[in-house]
Order: C-alpha cells, then sequence, then structure tokens
C-alpha cells in the first residue's frame, strides 16, 4: 500500500495511464494541519458525509479517514478541476474510487486499501441480465449434492465485537467467477467428513448469500456468507458440550484461507429483488444472519456501478435486530450507505438487551417496527416490498404485531397478508 504525495507526481501526473498508475500506501501522519494530494487508480470520488457524490460511485478501492478542512479533486476524465469545500471538519470515511488527484488539507489522514482491487477498465456491468431486471434468467441448482462445486475460501473472519452473543464470521469464498448467483439466492455447504450415527455423508446445509453478485471484490468470483457458529449449551454441565456444536457452522467459522468448501446451489428464488421498478421501496427486517441477504440488496443498491444502482430512487428501510450493539453486524457499511445516501436509506436497529420497547419490555425486532407502523402499513400500500429474514423464531412476535396493527386500522389481517402475496410484496426466508 502507497499513498503517493502530491509533490512526488504533479509533475508526472499526466504522463501515468490508469494502468499503470502506482499503488497506494499508508500516509505517515506526522503533523497537524497537513496538505497532501493522492493519486489513485480507479473509480470516482465519493463525498464525506452529507456532501452529495461529485461523480458517481464506481469501485470502492481505498478508504481514506480524514479530519478534513477542504478537498480538491482533479480527475483524469472526464471532468477537469472539480472542487469543493467542507464546511465543517469531519472524521467521516470517504472513498476515492477513480483515477485522478485528490489534495486534501487534513488535519489528520490515514488510509485503508480495501483488498482485491479490480483493475480499472472492469466495468460492474458483466454480471447482467438484459435489461438487467430481467429475471428470467435466474439459474437454482446447478450444483447438487452428487456433484458439488468446489469453492476455496479467501478469507474467514468473526465480524461482531467481544460482548456479542456468540460468534458470527464473514467469510468469503472464491468460486472463479464458475458459480454465478444473485442478490438475495443462498448456497449450499456440505461439511467435510461423515455423520457418526450413520457414517453417511453430512447433510447440505444452506447460508444466504452476504454479497451482491460480484463479491466484495468486485470481480464476480467470489461470495461471502455470514456465519453463525452454532454452539450447543448443556443444562446439566452448565456449559457448552463441544460434542454437540454445530457440524458445518463450525466448520465454516474455522476455515482458513486456501480451504476447500464443497457448495451446492445456487438456492432459491424468493428473495430477489424486483428491480424493473427502480422507485420500488424495499422494507428489510432482521434478524442476527438473517442480515445476509440484505448486506446484499444494499451494496447492489448503492456501492456498485451497475445500471440497477444508477437507477435506484427508491427508499430501502433496514431493521436489525441483534442482542446488543457488539452483536450489530456490518454497521460500518449501512452507516456509511446512510450518510452517503439520507434519502435512499434508512436503517433502525431493535437492541433487545440495550433498549426498552414502549411497555418497558426488551426491544424485539417486531417492536421496532411497531414504531413505524403507519409509515410501514403506507408504504406497503403503495407497493413497497418487505422481505424478513433470520430464525425462525421471529415471525410469531412479527406476525402477532402486524395482526395487531391491523386491527387498529379495521383491516382483515388475513385478507391484508393475503392481498401482499398475490402481489408479490411479501418475502419470508427463515431458518
Ligand atoms: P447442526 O450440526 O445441523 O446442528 C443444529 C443445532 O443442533 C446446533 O445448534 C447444534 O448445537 C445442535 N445440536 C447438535 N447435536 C445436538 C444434540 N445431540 N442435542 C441437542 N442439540 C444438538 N445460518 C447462518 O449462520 N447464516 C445464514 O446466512 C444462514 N442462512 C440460511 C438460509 C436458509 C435458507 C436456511 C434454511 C438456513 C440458513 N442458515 C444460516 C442456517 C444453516 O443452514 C444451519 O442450519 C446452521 O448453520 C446450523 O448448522 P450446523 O451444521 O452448524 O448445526
Amino acid at each position: 500500500m502507497k499513498i503517493v504525495s502530491a509533490l512526488a507526481f504533479v509533475s508526472t501526473a499526466s504522463a501515468f495511464m490508469p494502468s499503470t498508475a502506482p499503488k497506494f500506501g499508508v500516509l505517515p501522519v506526522e503533523r497537524w494541519r497537513e496538505t497532501r494530494s493522492l493519486l489513485w487508480e480507479c473509480g470516482s470520488v465519493t463525498h464525506a458525509s452529507g456532501l452529495k457524490p461529485m461523480i458517481p460511485e464506481r469501485r470502492r478501492c481505498v478508504r481514506i479517514s480524514a479530519l478534513v478542512i477542504s478537498w480538491h479533486v482533479e480527475n483524469w476524465e472526464p471532468d477537469k478541476g472539480q472542487s469543493n469545500q467542507l464546511t465543517e471538519s469531519t472524521k467521516q470515511p470517504f472513498d476515492l474510487n477513480s483515477c485522478g488527484f485528490l489534495t486534501i488539507h487534513a488535519l489528520s489522514l490515514s488510509t485503508i486499501e480495501l483488498p482485491n482491487r479490480t483493475s480499472l477498465n472492469l466495468k460492474q456491468d458483466f454480471l447482467e441480465a438484459s435489461p438487467y431486471y430481467d429475471q428470467s434468467a435466474v439459474i437454482t441448482n446447478v450444483y447438487k449434492n452428487k456433484a458439488p462445486f468446489t469453492g476455496k475460501i479467501v478469507s474467514t473472519k468473526r465480524i461482531v465485537g467481544p460482548k456479542a452473543t456468540g460468534e458470527t464470521c464473514h467469510i468469503i469464498i472464491d468460486h472463479n467467477g464458475d458459480f454465478p448467483y444473485w442478490e438475495g439466492q443462498s448456497w449450499g455447504v456440505i461439511p467435510p467428513g461423515v455423520r457418526e450415527k450413520d457414517g453417511k455423508p453430512h447433510a447440505v446445509r444452506l447460508y444466504s448469500i452476504a454479497s451482491s453478485r460480484y463479491g466484495d471484490d468486485m470481480t464476480g468470483k467470489t461470495g461471502s456468507l455470514c456465519v453463525r457458529r452454532a454452539t450447543y449449551w448443556c443444562p446439566e454441565l452448565q456449559a457448552e458440550d463441544p460434542a454437540k456444536k454445530g457440524i458445518c457452522s463450525n466448520f465454516l467459522c474455522d476455515t482458513q484461507p486456501g480451504d476447500e468448501v464443497m457448495m451446492t446451489g445456487p438456492a432459491g428464488k424468493v428473495m430477489l429483488m424486483p428491480e424493473e421498478d427502480p422507485n420500488t421501496d424495499y422494507i428489510m427486517v432482521a434478524t442476527g444472519t438473517g442480515i445476509a441477504p440484505f448486506r446484499g440488496f444494499v451494496r447492489r443498491l448503492f456501492f456498485e456501478d451497475t445500471p440497477a444502482a444508477n437507477a435506484y430512487k427508491g427508499e430501502a428501510w433496514l431493521f436489525l435486530g441483534v442482542a446488543n450493539s457488539d452483536a450489530l453486524l456490518y454497521d460500518d457499511e449501512f452507516q456509511d450507505a446512510k450518510a452517503r445516501f439520507p434519502e435512499n436509506f434508512r436503517l433502525d436497529y431493535a437492541l433487545s438487551r440495550e433498549q426498552e420497547n414502549k411497555k418497558g419490555g426488551k426491544m424485539y425486532i417486531q417492536d421496532k417496527v411497531e414504531e413505524y407502523a403507519d409509515e410501514v402499513f403506507n408504504k406497503l400500500d403503495n407497493g413497497a416490498h418487505i422481505y424478513f429474514c433470520g430464525l425462525k423464531g421471529m415471525m410469531p412476535g412479527i406476525q402477532d404485531m402486524l395482526a395487531e396493527v391491523c386491527k387498529s386500522k379495521g383491516l382483515d389481517y388475513e385478507e391484508w397478508i393475503k392481498g401482499l402475496k398475490a402481489k408479490k410484496q411479501w418475502h419470508v426466508e427463515v431458518y
């Protein structure tokens, strides 16, 4: 990682072709109030908190966190000399995604290179249908139990804090472009080994894919899973019993880069996004790892340079329920989306062990959705799609709450749900 100081590159900037542009590095922060210019490789510059992007965002390559006083951007192409002033210092990160020059007057500056940058000329439309919202070509079950696909682990990272209840990992799997999927689909994983009881191979377990079809690295060659390690609490031992831990989730959470994973799928069409109308509102309700498909949705709607992202004008509203703030998943990405697209992305958390509902009880996901019942119902009346994903146990509480709201509005709950299902606005995937 090399960040290049302006002084080193101003004179030679025009000589740099995108493909030969230098890589990034860590910029040492030795002084307060420094001015640096950076040369970067691909994409465009997005903004700090509260500012509209100056150029539509493309790939994210590098993240710069800065206490910025002002900044000035000069693009290679097509617009030269764009500049902007930040009226206040900000700690919000912003991303550099295109080839160009940026001068930052900052109190402090640090950079993180995001992994696996794609090459400059790789446009993010190579996995689109034509037109992009045509789902007639969505495929399922290309790889089956008897002839599974072998993926390779790129990375496995714990993504919850120390006080989270249990462990959840983000796992990136390389499929070399041979196992395409759509946002909202799942992959099956066949854990290695055989069952103790009968010596037969383990059954396949499904996992919602947590990335967009392009994968976290935007190459279209990886997919990500969000997996919670299943443990067994033995009431007699008053401790975890390792003999009864979940087979597949523990296998996945213990994987190392390069490990092979037997996979099936892609599975499911119930959680696809209806992209034909770019004004569609999405209401996404998740508990725990149920966040996985919605991370894919948010990346597709807001972080990519795809026809779908460029067309999107609706509102995507995410409700996530977890036990406490350490158990939040992908919060940094969702905060980023919220800061950058305040008109199009809403985020509400239900933290059962940290927040109280209006009756003074624990704040569960249904309590959080209920707070906005009028808005949610209005949106659904106007064609919004509502999605639920997570543990099965979330649905009775949600359904009771919706039934109560229907009652208060003089609606017949069964008829109301039937109407949403008939119009394909109701999507549930719980396990
Ligand atoms: P298993 O080995 O199948 O065990 C299941 C449970 O039983 C565990 O909690 C285990 O501790 C317990 N157990 C084992 N032995 C005993 C015993 N003797 N007595 C009592 N209890 C015992 N999960 C995710 O983490 N992320 C996702 O995105 C995700 N998406 C899904 C999508 C779909 C469509 C579906 C259907 C499921 C999804 N799941 C997801 C759940 C996932 O498929 C697995 O069910 C989960 O990971 C547990 O599998 P396992 O092999 O680890 O546990």
